[in-house]
């Protein structure tokens, strides 16, 4: 970018409070970033209705300022940024079609395996009639869906090299299919969200957890439909229990309310988190200020699977 750094982003859903495996991807984003005198962007993810509680985004914006994670711009709600999502809506019209499928039938009628373990949609609204269409519309009011190339078409094949997980590749037709750019009831839909975001806010580097992996090819093959150059990309590893369980929002016992109850300081955490990639000695506690200097990659790429963590509170003492 211009000023010779990249340019990062935390872009956090406000369903919750943040856990320890939101914390370790923040923190891996934030070192990533200033490590290399880049700058950061704070975007708050509340498209959805569900998401939109301006009082959890306050206690993800303190959280973040308790970490000692700042940024240099932001913070940026989406539920504020409906109608550029719209204009970018727009300009994909020729790529886009109504699809009236209720989830049943998708359900029913699609390969079980794209690459977000959901579904790959056989394009069965494909080719509606505007008769049908208008018909449908009466009844119930469509989704909207991107068309992707054939799967033989070179176009369907998107190739990447993940800072952490190497090189990638997907093909659009086969491991996702023609997949929703706007929910029927409205709702911008987050791969289409994410792009412009990204591509406005001048972002170059997105770092966030390996469960966001199979996104990339969506993301990249929108970035090439609106006119975007693609950031880099690095997946980081999730945090699981010995049980291989992800943590996840409703673990509390892990989360920054809790979390921050028990500690004074966000060293011991900010320690042990480093110190699961090597970038701390375990017990070691200190600020991520103070990792800045020891960030790299290569720490990074020495754990490409998930990272199992024993009992967190019983580590940290709590
Ligand atoms: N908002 C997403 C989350 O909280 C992150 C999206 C992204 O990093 O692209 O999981």
């Amino acid at each position: 970018s211009a000023h010779g750094g990249p340019v990062g982003r935390f872009a956090p859903t406000p369903s919750g409070r943040m856990h320890a495996g939101n914390v370790f991807s923040a923190l891996m984003g934030w070192l990533a970033v200033r490590s290399a005198g880049g700058r950061v962007v704070l975007r708050i993810e509340d498209l959805d209705p569900r998401a939109q509680d301006r009082e959890v985004a306050g206690l993800l914006v303190d959280d973040l300022r308790w970490l000692g994670l700042d940024w240099d711009e932001g913070p940026y709600f989406q539920s504020d940024r409906g109608g550029l999502y719209l204009e970018a809506l727009r300009e994909l019209a020729p790529h886009t079609y109504p699809c009236f499928c209720t989830r049943q039938e998708l359900h029913a009628a699609s390969a079980p395996h794209a690459s977000d373990g959901t579904y790959v949609y056989q394009g069965t609204c494909r080719g509606l009639s505007p008769s049908e269409v208008a018909r449908r519309s009466r009844l119930r009011p469509p989704a909207t869906r991107l068309r992707v190339p054939d799967a033989e078409d070179p176009a369907a094949e998107v190739r990447f090299r993940d800072l952490v997980f190497g090189e990638r590749r997907e093909n659009l037709a086969r491991d996702c299919g023609d997949f929703i750019v706007r929910r029927s009831d409205g709702v911008i839909a987050y791969q289409l969200a994410v792009v412009v975001d990204d591509a406005l806010m001048g972002v170059d580097l997105v770092v966030r957890g390996s469960d966001l992996l199979g996104s990339v090819a969506r993301q990249m093959y929108l970035q090439d439909l609106l006119g975007y150059s693609h950031p880099r990309y690095a997946h980081v590893p999730l945090l699981i229990t010995p049980e291989g369980r992800r943590l996840s929002k409703r673990d509390h016992d892990l989360d920054l309310g809790y979390l921050r109850s028990r500690l004074a300081g966000p060293e011991p955490l900010i320690g042990w988190l480093a110190s699961l990639v090597s970038l701390a000695e375990p017990g070691e506690a200190l600020s991520a200020e103070a990792l800045v200097g020891r960030f790299s990659w290569d720490a990074l790429r020495a754990h490409p699977e998930d990272v199992v963590v024993g009992d967190l509170p019983q580590m940290l003492k709590l």
